[in-house]
């Protein structure tokens, strides 16, 4: 799209950003997050061993957050879905769901939720975006009070014109209307805006789809995985790469 591309070396009118895992780091080596907490528990809950029981969860939080109906559900109650996928994960074991299951599910959303950070350049470069006359927009799929909370205790709202969360505007990422409501409130056509996320189909297809410029946040430096369609505009590993 050579037109819509015009003008990529300076910034466009407007920037809508993700927030989890593109301006929070948020959930890298969840694996691990996981791992902690079977061996943890895997007595309490009557598990043969912390590998059988990491292996029952993991399969079963695939098998959640693989399905876009269970997902766009599941992300709309983050402690109930964590118990839901360790509830899933002792019936495939043959065990009951207990107190010691739920404290366990429980156990690893404390964990994310302190695990919590913001990536090192995310506020430097949200005020020099702001600075360079940027109108900033935040499209954040998932639970209202749950993301209103990050927000709060990294302190972001101040650098944004517009804030949507999936929940309170009744929809979300990748729907054509969130970025086109988003754009329309920011006083931006689509071809004057970028859109930074992690998610190839919320935040990237999304955003292409009505003609915006869709820039991945590769933050791993996983590169994209294989097999998949999606092809970013750009691909960055860190928010400042945006100012170059
Ligand atoms: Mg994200």
């Amino acid at each position: 799209m050579p037109g819509a591309n015009a003008g990529m070396t300076s910034l466009p009118r407007a920037l809508l950003l993700d927030l989890d895992d593109t301006i929070l780091d948020a959930h890298r080596n969840p694996d691990q997050a996981w791992i902690g907490v079977c061996r943890e528990f895997a007595g309490r809950v009557g598990a043969p061993s912390p590998e059988a029981l990491h292996a029952a969860v993991l399969e079963s939080r695939d098998w959640l957050w693989g399905d876009p109906e269970r997902s766009r559900r599941g992300r709309l109650d983050m402690t109930g879905t964590r118990r839901q996928i360790v509830r899933r994960a002792l019936r495939r074991l043959d065990l009951p769901y207990s107190p010691a299951g739920e404290a366990m599910a429980d156990r690893f959303s404390a964990l994310r939720h302190e695990a919590m950070r913001l990536f090192p350049d995310a506020t430097d470069t949200l005020g020099r975006l702001k600075d360079a006359g940027v109108r900033l927009g935040l499209l954040t799929n998932g639970n209202a009070s749950a993301q209103r909370g990050k927000i709060e205790r990294f302190g972001l709202e101040p650098f944004f014109d517009h804030i949507q969360i999936e929940e309170e505007f009744g929809a979300g990422k990748p729907e054509a209307g969130v970025f086109l409501h988003a754009l329309a409130t920011l006083g931006a056509e689509p071809r004057q805006a970028w859109m930074v996320g992690d998610n190839l189909e919320a935040d990237i297809l999304g955003a292409q789809q009505v003609g915006i410029h869709a820039i991945w946040m590769d933050a791993g430096r996983a590169g994209l995985p294989d097999g998949t369609a999606v092809r970013p505009d750009r691909i960055i590993h860190s928010l400042s790469q945006l100012l170059e």
